[in-house]
């Protein structure tokens, strides 16, 4: 990798584009902002991007900022190993294809990750300028999206080099970001690779949970067909385990297995009255609006709306789930949340774009009891106010109830949104396969292979709920270790 870094930092252009401004100069320019959709306008629209992405100018000049280190930390707060100063330099030189293609080496995703990644915590926080200079650092993840996009609408997707077929088959359960990652490099190394999806989608959370506004379907579709073109067969509605078993799947050939199946299990808190109507998962509600097309008038699913709509959590599926009810209608929208907006693990932007829209935030609060009308419809919450105390296990400050702070709000719409669990139908078909005591699927985190040897695994199913990007990483680690595996070493 290091060799590899260093020999294409040596190439001609590149010495060229270092030569034309001093780091001094680089140094001064300021980080670019994200143009966006204004807050009073973008509310009343679903399936409207909030970021608009940068113009060709602008995404040249936030180029010109990465100074091409020699030893660009960067790399290393990035899961899947994007060459991170290669991309940004052909962007500084204009050569946005190339800049697009070099993406592509290493991720499958491309302008999903330059719109939902966490940068803030990866590549950016590993940044020459957030490291050493003490100033905001490169916009990568603007530019990813930059060089990402500007490949889809110019109409010059290209598709990766592939090997000769190899003749042997394997199979991905679950079709979101970890096994679309798997497949892409299981492809390019020659196998024949099938996605089997439960869902009538292909995407996983990337289609049925994260909202057009922040992540458009049509852009998710495009990089399937990428992977579709390099030759990945999808089969839509089939679930591993009841559409047919794993020994159905080995008579029919197929040698080797990544599981990622998710967890898109949803948790609820087991507060008296949380079954009344009107108080679902956040996992249903999303799926509905994005996947089944509640918000849009020509679609018959339903979708329950609500003038006073609570919504329990403070990570992205809540942020997701209070900012589609503001789009719904939903006059008060409400984050309800244990901890105080520091330890909230939502992304710092969805947050920020979550207060512009009117989002209220009613910090170190926690629903005790719910209150239904005679039709069972619930109409109102009471909350227990809490205070931080030491941190715990995750390292956040732990929240302790404030005895007697007990007090009511009307609500018509609760969704609640507290994490979720690991889908359970695969390790239950494999009573051999060894799962930990909160059913994610354990595995050699060198090679993810499970205690199954032809079975390997990563992303949510593993981590239990984790980011996009790092269930990719997953599944690049994953089709590595899958080859040595069946190659014999
Ligand atoms: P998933 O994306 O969960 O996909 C699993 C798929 O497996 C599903 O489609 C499911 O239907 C299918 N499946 C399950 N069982 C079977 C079976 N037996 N047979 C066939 N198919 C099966 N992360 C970020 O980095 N940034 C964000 O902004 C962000 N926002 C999020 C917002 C929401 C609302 C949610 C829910 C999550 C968000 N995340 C975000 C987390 C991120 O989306 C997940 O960590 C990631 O999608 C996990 O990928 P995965 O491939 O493991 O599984
Ligand atoms: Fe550019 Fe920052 Fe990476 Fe250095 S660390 S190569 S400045 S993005």
């Amino acid at each position: 990798m290091q060799e590899y870094l260093k020999q294409e930092r040596e190439q001609a252009w590149r010495i060229e584009l270092r030569g034309k401004i001093k780091n001094i100069e680089r140094g001064e320019i300021t980080r670019v902002k994200m143009p966006e959709m204004d807050a009073t306008k973008r509310v009343c629209f679903q399936d409207k991007e909030v970021n608009l992405g940068l113009d060709n100018t602008s995404a040249v000049r936030e180029a010109q900022r990465c100074m091409d280190c020699a030893n660009p930390t960067c790399i290393d707060g990035c899961p899947v190993s994007i060459n991170i100063p290669k991309f940004i330099k052909n962007i500084e030189r204009g050569e946005f294809i190339e800049a697009a293609k070099t993406l592509k080496e290493t991720s499958a995703l491309p302008a999903v990750c330059g719109r939902v990644c966490p940068q803030e915590k990866q590549c950016e926080a590993s940044c020459f300028y957030t490291l050493k200079l003490k100033k905001d650092p490169v916009a990568i993840g603007y530019l990813e999206r930059f060089a990402a996009d500007y490949e889809r609408e110019s109409g010059q997707v290209t598709v990766p080099p592939i090997a000769p077929k190899n003749g042997i088959k394997v199979a991905a359960i679950g079709s979101g970001p970890a096994s679309l990652s798997f497949a892409g490099d299981m492809i390019k190394l020659g196998y024949d690779v099938t996605v089997f999806e439960a869902l009538h989608e292909i995407g996983g959370v990337l289609k049925y949970g994260i909202p057009e506004f922040r992540l458009p379907n049509r852009v998710v579709d495009v990089e399937l067909q990428s992977l579709e073109k390099m030759g990945v067969q999808f089969e839509r509605n089939f679930i591993v385990g009841r559409t047919a078993t794993f020994d159905d799947l080995k008579d029919e050939g197929y040698q080797a297995f990544f599981v990622a199946s998710g967890a898109g299990l949803p948790r609820f808190m087991n507060v008296p009255g949380e079954n009344y109507n009107g108080i679902l998962s956040s996992n249903e509600y999303l799926t509905r609006v994005n996947l089944m097309n509640a918000a849009d008038g020509s679609f018959d699913t339903p979708v329950l709306k609500g003038q006073n709509v609570a919504v329990i959590g403070g990570g992205n599926t809540a942020m997701d789930s209070v900012r589609t009810a503001k789009r719904l209608g939903a006059e008060r929208a409400m984050i309800v949340y244990r901890r105080s907006r520091e330890e909230m693990p939502a992304r710092v932007e969805e947050i920020h774009h979550a207060e512009e829209e009117g989002i209220e935030f009613i910090n170190l609060a926690n629903p005790v009891e719910y209150f239904a009308d005679e039709k069972g419809r619930v109409k109102s919450m009471r909350i227990q106010r809490m205070e931080l105390a030491e941190p715990d296990a995750s390292g956040r400050r732990r929240p302790v109830v404030i005895e007697g702070s007990e007090y009511d709000i009307p609500v018509d719409v609760v969704v609640v949104a507290i994490g979720v669990s690991p889908n359970p139908l695969v390790p239950s078909e494999l009573p051999e396969l060894k799962v930990s005591r909160w059913g994610t699927i354990e595995v050699d985190p060198e090679t993810m292979q499970s205690s199954l040897p032809e079975l390997f695994a990563g992303g949510d199913i593993v981590r239990g709920g984790a980011t996009v990007i790092l269930a990719m990483g997953d599944g690049r680690r994953a089709a590595s270790g899958m080859h040595k595996y069946l190659m014999g070493n």
